[in-house]
C-alpha cells in the first residue's frame, strides 16, 4: 500500500519568535513537494504566532495532556493546543516518558485527547541501549505499541515514529536493517491490534536524521517519513531533507 511520506520536524525547547523566520523557506519547500506532507512541532508558546506565520504550513504541538481542562498546573490540553493553531501534537516521545516519567498509558491518553480534540498525533516509542544491548529491543518496542496505542487508532489521525532513544540527538542512527526490522515488527504489532488500518499507518524514524542520511533511511523498507529534532531548527538542514522525502521514487 503507498503511504504518503511525512517529515515532521520536533522542535524540542529551543526557539523563539526571531526563529520563525525559518519557516519561510520551509513552508516553501513543503509547497513544492505535493506529494508529501510537511509538519512542525513547536514548543507551545510558539504555536499561535507560527501558525498565523505560516498558515499553510502544518504547526502542531509537542506534547498534551490526556485531560480536557482541570487542576493540572503547567500543563496545556489538546484543546488549547488547537486553539492555539495547532494541526497534531507528539505525544510520548521518549524525552517526556524518561524526564516526566510518562508511562504508556499516560501516552495512550494521550493521543485519545488528541482524536478527542480532533489533532493528529504522532505516538512515539523506542529502546535505550541498554535494552537493544540485551536483545530486547524488539519486545520493548512493541509493547509500548500495545500499551499506547490509543483506543480509536486509525491512519487518519495518528502516526507512529520510531525513535531508538540511544540515536536521539547522539549523531547515531540505526542501520537500515534495524530500522526495516524495527517497523517490520510495529506493523505486524498494529496488524494484530487494528487489523488492515495498520497497513495505511504511516511509520515514521527518528534518531539523527540529516540531509547526509535522510535519503538512505527514507529509502528503507516500511519507513514512511522520519521526525527530525536537531536538523529541524534550520530551513538549511530541513529543506534538504524534505526534499529527500519529495525526491523518493
Ligand atoms: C527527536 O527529537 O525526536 C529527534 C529524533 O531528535 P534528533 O533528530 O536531534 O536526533
Amino acid at each position: 500500500m503507498a503511504r504518503r511520506k511525512l517529515i515532521a520536524g520536533n522542535w524540542k525547547m529551543n526557539g523563539n519568535r526571531a526563529a520563525l523566520v525559518e519557516l519561510d523557506s520551509i513552508a516553501a519547500a513543503a509547497l513544492a513537494a505535493p506529494g508529501i506532507d510537511v509538519a512542525i512541532a513547536v514548543p507551545a508558546t510558539l504555536i499561535a504566532p507560527a501558525a498565523s506565520k505560516v498558515p499553510d504550513l502544518s504547526i502542531g504541538a509537542e506534547d498534551v495532556h490526556q485531560d480536557d481542562s482541570g487542576a493540572h498546573t503547567g500543563c496545556i490540553s489538546a484543546g488549547m493546543v488547537k486553539e492555539a493553531g495547532a494541526r497534531f501534537s507528539i505525544v510520548g516521545h521518549s524525552e517526556r516518558r524518561a524526564d516526566q516519567h510518562e508511562t504508556d498509558a499516560d501516552v495512550k491518553g494521550k493521543a485519545e485527547a488528541a482524536l478527542r480534540n480532533h489533532i493528529a498525533a504522532i505516538l512515539c516509542v523506542g529502546e535505550t541501549l541498554a535494552q537493544r544491548d540485551a536483545g530486547e529491543a524488539e519486545s520493548v518496542v512493541t509493547a509500548q505499541i500495545a500499551g499506547s496505542l490509543p483506543d480509536g487508532a486509525a491512519a487518519g489521525w495518528l502516526s507512529i515514529a520510531y525513535e531508538p532513544v540511544w540515536a536521539i540527538g547522539t549523531g547515531r542512527t540505526a542501520t537500515c536493517e534495524d530500522v526495516a526490522a524495527m517497523h517490520n515488527a510495529i506493523r505486524a504489532k498494529l496488524r494484530e491490534m487494528i487489523g488492515t488500518e495498520a497497513d495505511a499507518m504511516r511509520i515514521l524514524y527518528g534518531g539523527s536524521v540529516t540531509p547526509d542520511n535522510a535519503a538512505m533511511l527514507l529509502a528503507t523498507k516500511d519507513v514512511d517519513g522520519a521526525l527530525v529534532g536537531g536538523a529541524s531548527l534550520t530551513a538549511a538542514k530541513f529543506v534538504p531533507i524534505i526534499e529527500a522525502a519529495r525526491d523518493q521514487p
